[in-house]
């Protein structure tokens, strides 16, 4: 049976959807990856190679107060990147349920060089 194999956009994870995973799905619905739980639209879905995905957003869980939210590109590239205390750049997000500033890291670029101790 052909199973088709999808890079999760965010964690690159494959993500791997069998004739018949493909067969009850729409444009329009949505699959959210298993392992960084992004969400991803259904935008194609036809013969063989013929599908498409397009990223939703990122669910992520407040630390604050608990409630699920998506992390869209637009709330992203709104958000000030600041460096963390480790020196890690992370984005700061409000939280829309509590208001709180929640710092998200992403993956590290594997291009970046390492820092050294100083
Ligand atoms: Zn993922
Ligand atoms: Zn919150």
């Amino acid at each position: 049976m052909a199973i088709l194999e999808i890079d999760c956009p965010v964690c690159g994870e494959v993500l791997e959807l069998s004739a018949e995973d493909r067969a009850e799905l729409n444009p329009g619905d949505v699959i959210v990856c298993d392992s960084c739980s992004a969400e991803m639209e259904v935008t194609r879905n036809g013969e063989g190679e013929d599908f498409e995905l397009e990223l939703l957003g990122i669910l992520t869980e407040c630390p604050n107060c608990g409630e699920e939210f998506e992390v869209t590109d637009d709330l992203l590239s709104a958000a000030p990147v600041i460096e963390s205390a480790d020196g890690a750049a992370v984005s700061l997000v409000d939280c829309p349920h509590c208001h709180a500033r929640i710092e998200l890291e992403f993956e590290p670029d594997p291009a970046e060089p390492s820092v050294s101790g100083r």
